[in-house]
């Protein structure tokens, strides 16, 4: 699923590893890449246009965290407004007050509707519904057959004509089923309906005619994923015809550019409500537009990895110590001691850091932290007076040995903690000169 796609972005990413800061040039860079995947993946350009559009602007603001290098910002910027496109947050189904639910399908002939009638069936049951689906596609030899062997898989009746009335009124057979399963309480129906190959006035008029005759709840489109630059043309011809509150794109499993999926939501302002990944009754998943924007990218852990960073480089923290040695060259042993802390925090996410691009420099730092060290830090910095603390000048041979036995330490120790304090001073005044940037660390080692 998006397998190019996704390829296509992480290559318009790797370009911006090592960077440590993007030039305009940079980002256009980027963005033409990003425009050149989405197209070649059938997303439907105006779509296109304004996703790129955003990036860009998003990418050159000052909106820029201090926890992430320029490759991450770009990541988590294009994670977001994928998910945007998508259609933001997932939406769950509506359930009718009064029961029965109706939910009408929609779609050209060979979306899927009859196979996610089953599959809706069968996810419904498990929620704890009783539904029943509804054959009211008249229109294809053997569709009522068809969803009759569905409604066996997924375990849920079928509301059919009677045999030998095939021919019959579809709107007849949607309207008797509902009364059927309002007698029956059954509380939700689905009702499958006729598609053609292509959009035509007869199809939309059967199924207008179907939507007026049992009001439904929801109406969902059903829309093949690979069909394309085609998927917005029909999702528009059908939003005009019988409208839809909901899309549920099928066939998501094959080979799909994923172009519908991303087009659909973003042109109709109908969400995706699900997804059908297979043939099996059970090939079928809510639709969740944050998860999907993560496969696209292909980078699920890595972006779980940006928000822990995220959390544990607290920017604001980050940029009053850098303020701190821009302004009087303040840095204290207690400010020390907060960073070995947060380096102890990253450290237990050592493994996970290794997956990171652009993280070689704190992984490699990462590998000679011990995080003992912090706690034998910790005992020296609180063994000394605020005086020492402030201004470890003052620290003479019998300081230093006072301190070694309060700690628990040797004076060694603490000589070699004091070189280690003056190199990470001399770190902070040169990131305090770039600005703040970079991570914050005078990591021993
Ligand atoms: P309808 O005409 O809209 O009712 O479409 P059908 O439900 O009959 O599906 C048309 C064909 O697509 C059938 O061969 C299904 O088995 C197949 N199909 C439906 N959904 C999926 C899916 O999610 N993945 C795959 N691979 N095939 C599907």
């Amino acid at each position: 699923m998006f397998a190019t796609l996704s390829d296509r972005l992480s290559a318009a990413f790797s370009s911006l590893r090592g960077k440590g800061r993007l030039s305009e040039a940079d980002i256009e860079a980027t963005v033409t890449e990003i425009r050149r995947a989405l197209l070649d993946a059938d997303v439907a350009l105006p779509v296109v246009r304004s996703f790129t559009a955003t990036v860009r602007e998003r990418a050159s603001s000052a909106e820029v965290s201090r926890a992430l290098n320029p490759s991450q910002q770009i990541v988590k910027i294009v994670n977001e407004e994928l998910t945007q496109i998508l259609g933001g947050s997932a939406r769950e189904l509506r359930f009718a007050k009064r029961p029965p639910t109706v939910i009408l399908l929609a779609g050209l002939q060979g979306a899927g509707k009859t196979t996610l009638a089953g599959k809706l069936g069968h996810w419904l049951r498990s929620e704890g519904h009783t539904p029943l689906l509804v054959a009211a596609d008249l229109q294809r030899p053997n569709a009522v057959q068809q969803l009759q062997i569905v409604g066996e898989n997924a375990g849920v009746p079928v509301w059919a004509p009677e045999p030998g009335n095939g021919t019959g009124d579809p709107v007849a057979v949607a309207r008797t089923g509902v009364a059927h399963a309002k007698d029956r309480y059954y509380d939700v129906v689905v009702v499958d309906t006729a598609g053609r190959l292509g959009v035509d006035a007869e199809m939309m008029r059967q199924a207008a005619d179907i939507r007026d005759a049992v009001s439904p709840d929801e109406i969902l489109f059903v829309v093949d994923a690979m069909i394309g630059q085609d998927a917005v043309t029909t999702a528009n011809a059908f939003a005009e015809g019988v409208g839809f509150t909901g899309v549920v794109l099928s066939k998501l499993d094959g080979d799909a550019r994923g172009g519908a999926a991303l087009s659909v939501a973003q042109v109709t302002g109908a969400p995706v409500l699900f997804a059908s990944t297979g043939e099996k009754v059970t090939d079928f998943e809510r639709f969740h537009p944050d998860r999907m924007a993560s496969r696209i990218l292909d980078m699920g852990d890595v972006l779980t990895l940006i928000e822990q960073a995220e959390r544990a480089f607290d920017a604001d923290q980050a940029e009053e110590m850098a303020n701190k040695i821009a302004g009087d060259g303040d840095f204290t042993l207690a400010d020390f001691l907060t960073q070995m802390q947060q380096m102890k925090q990253l450290g237990s996410m050592k493994k996970m850091l290794g997956m990171l691009p652009g993280m070689g420099q704190i992984r490699e730092q990462l590998e000679n932290f011990d995080e003992r060290e912090v706690d034998r830090v910790e005992a020296i910095v609180r063994s000394m007076t605020p005086a020492e603390r402030e201004n470890p000048k003052i620290l003479n041979g019998s300081r230093r040995s006072r301190i070694a036995r309060g700690s628990g330490t040797t004076v060694t120790e603490i000589n070699q903690l004091l070189d280690r304090f003056d190199q990470a001073k001399t770190m902070m005044r040169s990131m305090a000169r770039n600005g703040g940037r970079g991570m914050p660390g005078g990591v021993p080692g």
